[in-house]
């Protein structure tokens, strides 16, 4: 269990106390529910994280390569017949 600083009376305080036992000094919820603000916490993120994020973006960016390989060898084999026919 960390301890932090009361700001108003500098007494150790449980981080999970929502007020300082001392001087009665409100202290936010790191991670409450009913806040609506975003707290610097819920942007602070891990390499697990980013790595989940990076795959989901890999595969997002998947379907558009299949697609785009599918195009060229598309346009590549129909124009190869075209100038055969015309050719030939
Ligand atoms: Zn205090």
């Amino acid at each position: 269990m960390a301890l932090i600083d009361c700001p108003e009376c500098a007494t150790d305080v449980s981080e999970h106390a929502e007020r300082c036992p001392h001087c009665g000094y409100p202290f936010e919820e790191p991670s409450g529910p009913d806040e609506g603000g975003v707290v610097l916490t819920d942007i602070d993120i891990g390499f697990n994280d980013w790595a989940v994020i990076l795959l989901k973006a890999g595969l997002a960016a998947f379907p558009v390569a299949i697609i785009a390989v599918l195009l060229y060898f598309v346009l590549t084999i129909a124009g190869t017949a075209l100038v055969g026919g015309i050719g030939g």
